[in-house]
């Protein structure tokens, strides 16, 4: 089949199927089979498709229409300016999380002393520990995951950036002692009843154990917010990206733990998004 041809099938079927942006994602899928970018499949659309090429591509176009994320097919998601492997073991990076990291990056910048300590809690593909380790000279970092199977991914991604995180397996900050200078977290913060609701590639890929917080979404934050004073140093922050709705009962919370915000920054839709505190 011409490739003109086989992208336009594809896009079709992928529009039935309610995909988002289905041409660009036919474009994709086919240089992921076929190594060819969309600027050489749009200068030689009469170029034949082998059947093994074919065959590779439909089957991918049929898990994308089936709601399988493209970021599964084609193994990577970008964030931060750097691809990640991603494996359905681990949330797929979001880019509302950058606005986490470069708040870490930026408080590194201001008062990270050489041999200081950050640590990345539930650290998933392991995208922030390796961003903050790049960005943020003389740090020491770690990074924790209660899934040892979402760490070996977390390390090959360090890795393939040649970047020094010290991972372990951890619930929360059990396995650590401190004093740590900043502490992320992007844990699961999605109400238990909102699951349900989330999009097919978000609820039935990824891992419901990076999703979930319990029925008001924040009960992984009551557990970390009430460890986290024990590990931090006296000028320590933390840094933790929450969902719609959470950050008046995030502060609530903290304070309650001794832990006081001292900014809430917004996403690109206006939402708070990333809470930063200290410890009171
Ligand atoms: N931002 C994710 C979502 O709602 C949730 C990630 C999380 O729970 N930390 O799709």
């Amino acid at each position: 089949m011409r490739v003109d041809a086989a992208v336009a099938r594809a896009a079709r079927r992928m529009t039935v199927a309610g995909v988002e942006a289905p041409r660009r994602t036919a474009l994709w899928l086919l240089e992921h089979v076929a190594g060819l970018s969309a600027a050489a499949a749009a200068a030689s659309p009469e170029r034949e498709l082998g059947v093994p090429e074919l065959a590779a591509f439909e089957n991918l176009v049929d898990l994308r229409a089936a709601g399988v994320p493209l970021q599964h097919l084609l193994g990577v998601q970008e964030f931060h300016g750097l691809d990640f492997e991603v494996t359905p073991d681990v949330l797929i990076p979001r880019h509302e999380t950058e606005i986490l990291a470069d708040a870490a990056i930026a408080r590194w910048r201001a008062a990270g002393r050489d041999g200081d300590w950050i640590v990345d809690v539930g650290t998933g593909s392991g995208c922030i520990p390796v961003v903050l380790a790049r960005a943020c000279a003389g740090a020491r970092v770690a990074a924790v995951d209660v899934s040892r199977d979402a760490l070996r991914v977390a390390r090959r991604n360090a890795a393939r950036h040649g970047s020094e995180v010290r991972f372990v397996e951890s619930d929360l900050l059990v396995a650590i002692g401190g004093p740590v200078a900043i502490v992320t977290a992007n844990l699961p913060y999605v109400p238990d009843d909102e699951i349900q609701a989330l999009q097919r590639e978000v609820r039935d890929h990824d891992p419901h154990l990076a999703l979930a917080g319990g029925p008001d979404g924040l009960e992984v934050y009551r557990r970390f917010l009430a460890g986290v004073g024990r590990v931090l140093h006296a000028d320590g922050m933390v840094f933790c990206e929450i969902g719609m709705g959470q950050a008046d009962a995030f502060a609530g919370i903290a304070a309650g733990a001794g832990v006081r915000v001292i900014e809430r920054l917004d996403d690109s839709a206006g939402i708070p998004r990333v809470m930063v505190a200290k410890v009171w």
